[in-house]
């Protein structure tokens, strides 16, 4: 299961400063079980929202969203509201956010953070990738992940290595991941994003936390690890 922490609402409110109307998106799955993207969640950040001004143009639970597919199937029948809105909200783990920023034209924000991946990528296996980084910057970056898309995972741009669009390693296979990032900012008008200088990263966030230290597979490991085969 991948374990997401929903983010700090003044962080989500900031990050939907310059739109009005929002499309929220949950997921059934993971975020459900974490509750960060369930049902109830998806209620609580509607009357949160709705509070400070913003309108909800509707809202959507997805079974798994990291599954492109259904994403796709599923919001094509809110396509009106979604029109209507300036942005979606997507309440679920880095792989469901990155997903759906892969079929919808429109702006994607991520309201959790992903912490850890917890032995599964998803449900069904897409080249959406997440680093649990514990920090989400998909804000910022047209919903692809600069961690996991960069092969040096570099989040303030490119490096300066890319040539035609490709990677400096493995050019004849490999995407430069900040070619895709200008891409789809240029697409969603978010060129402005790129001028935002991001903190360096802190790869503490990126440690399991406590409570995640404390489960019985965890246990099982450390013993594992402190009794090893003679
Ligand atoms: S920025 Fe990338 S690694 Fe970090 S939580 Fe978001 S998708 Fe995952
Ligand atoms: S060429 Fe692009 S993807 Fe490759 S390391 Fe440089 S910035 Fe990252």
């Amino acid at each position: 299961m991948i374990i997401s922490a929903q983010k700090e609402f003044e962080e989500i409110l900031r990050s939907l400063e310059q739109e009005t109307t929002i499309f929220l998106v949950g997921c059934n799955g993971c975020a459900e079980a974490c509750q960060t993207g369930g049902e109830k969640q998806i209620l609580k950040m509607l009357e949160l929202l709705e509070r400070e001004g913003k309108t909800i143009s509707g809202s959507l639970i997805v079974d798994f969203l990291c599954d492109k597919t259904l994403i796709k199937v599923k919001l094509k029948a809110y396509e009106a509201q979604i029109i209507k809105a300036d942005s979606l909200l997507v309440m679920t783990c880095g792989i469901g956010v990155q997903a759906t920023a892969a079929v919808v034209d429109k702006p994607v924000h991520p309201a959790c953070n992903t912490i850890n991946i917890g032995g599964s990528r998803g449900e069904w296996r897409g080249e959406e990738r997440c680093a649990e980084c514990g920090d989400c910057l998909l804000d910022f970056t047209g919903g692809i992940c600069p961690l996991t898309a960069c092969t040096k995972g570099l989040i303030n741009g490119p490096c300066g290595g890319a040539a035609n669009g490709k990677c400096e390693f493995e050019p004849e296979v490999r995407e430069c991941g900040w070619q895709l990032i200008y891409e789809r900012l240029q697409k969603l008008k978010q060129m402005d994003k790129l001028a935002i200088i991001l903190d360096p990263k802190d790869y503490s966030k990126m440690q399991p936390p406590p409570y995640l230290r404390s489960t019985v597979m965890w246990s099982l490991e450390q013993i594992a690890e402190e009794t090893p085969v003679k």
